[in-house]
């Protein structure tokens, strides 16, 4: 049922929020070194993208 979000509490609020945003988002494994890095981006600690060394 729709609740006025003022009626809300913030506990209640938060309650409900617990389970969002556990992860951060665009966060993947590097096929290459197995770090964490961002999606789309090349990896920091090995420097390569797509399985190509694009870092000089
Ligand atoms: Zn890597």
């Amino acid at each position: 049922m729709a609740v006025p979000f003022r009626k809300t509490s913030k506990t209640k609020k938060r309650m409900r929020r617990t389970h969002i945003k556990l992860r951060v988002p665009g966060m993947v494994e590097c096929p290459e070194c197995g770090e964490m890095k961002l999606s789309h981006r090349v990896c920091k600690s090995c420097g390569t993208y797509k399985g190509r060394d694009v870092a000089k």
